[in-house]
């Protein structure tokens, strides 16, 4: 166990590479990833966003290989990705995710879970040996979507813009509270959220109480402040390799409330998927083997899933 594989970025390509696998800290977990899911954040790393050196990944579905409290060796879990120092006021007060001194799993300063192990504190894990892992495998995306619930009043219209994966699974997550409109510039997406019972919409027309960008495109949040009514609510998605100036003055001239959003707290995601009231996993389209990731940054679909070597054919003991 001196060594670990995993993907990380090299001239803005993915290369499968070995690092030294370090110590696991003590309340630390050594994790074998289950499946693994891509999404738009990894696709912009490879681009060049964030300035990362460790391995990619952090969606995923593992096993417990090793844990200093023996009842969780073995088990089936999801895991928050921000792991915070501790000690100052925002990890005083329960939310890691905004500490200046954090790490994030697959993103800044901790490797991520496309490898063969990867270590989270057992502190940010949690069960999940009743769900399937192709629905298990979303926690993490689908906590992020459901963030942007805090920010809005239920019952209001909301555009979200973008057809791809984030903006579809915003459409997912809101709609149960919301009177929700996916607008795309895709046809074959589009007609595809449609089959899910989303409404969709191809370009944007008309000005919307709240709006949500989640295009992962530079131009995005600009459309965002342009498509939203005078005192309107934009809440910010997207965070891309290259991000362009924004209008700021059509933001004061109509009194907008400008949100950004990022991850989200895991409980409400699984509570959400636990009672069916979200299942994103009409939007998995292809599994492959970890050693297959290149393959995902082809895809023109939703998801790509990878699977690890924890991977079984056994199904989930209920669902
Ligand atoms: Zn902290």
């Amino acid at each position: 166990m001196s060594e670990v594989f995993g993907w990380r970025v090299a001239q803005k390509a993915p290369l499968w590479d070995s690092r030294p696998w370090p110590k696991v800290p003590p309340d630390w977990t050594c994790l074998q990833l289950e499946l693994a899911g891509v999404c738009g954040t990894d696709l912009q790393m490879v681009r060049g966003y964030a300035d990362f050196e460790g391995f990619l990944g952090h969606e995923f579905v593992a096993r417990v290989l090793e844990s200093d409290q023996p009842d969780w060796v073995g088990r089936r879990v999801v895991g928050e990705i921000n792991v915070g120092c501790g000690s100052c006021r925002d990890c005083q007060a329960g939310d890691q995710r905004f500490c200046p001194a954090r790490t994030v799993l697959g993103i800044r300063g901790l490797d991520g879970c496309f490898a063969e192990r990867f270590r989270l504190p057992l502190a940010n894990l949690h069960p999940v040996d009743d769900l399937d892992p192709e629905l298990a495998v979303w926690c993490e995306p689908l906590a992020a979507a459901l963030e942007v619930r805090q920010h809005l009043t239920p019952g209001v219209e909301v555009l979200v813009l973008g057809d791809g994966r984030l903006g579809s699974l915003i459409g997912l997550a809101l709609r149960e509270d919301h009177r929700v409109t996916v607008a795309g510039r895709h046809p074959a997406k589009l007609e595809r959220l449609r089959a899910i019972g989303l409404n969709t919409t191809i370009g944007v027309s008309g000005l919307w109480p709240v709006v949500v960008e989640a295009t992962g495109t530079a131009e995005g949040a600009q459309l965002a402040v342009r498509s939203c009514r005078p005192q309107g609510t934009v809440v910010l998605k997207s965070t891309v390799a290259d991000s362009s100036g924004l209008d700021t003055n059509l933001m004061v001239v109509n009194a907008l409330r400008v949100i950004g959003s990022r991850c989200g707290p895991f409980e409400p995601a699984l509570q959400a998927m636990r009672s069916g009231q979200v299942d994103p996993r009409p939007l998995n389209d292809q599994m492959l083997d970890l050693s297959e990731f290149p393959r995902a940054l082809e895809s023109r679909g939703f998801k790509t899933l990878l699977r690890g070597p924890a991977w079984t054919d056994e199904p989930a003991a209920s669902q």
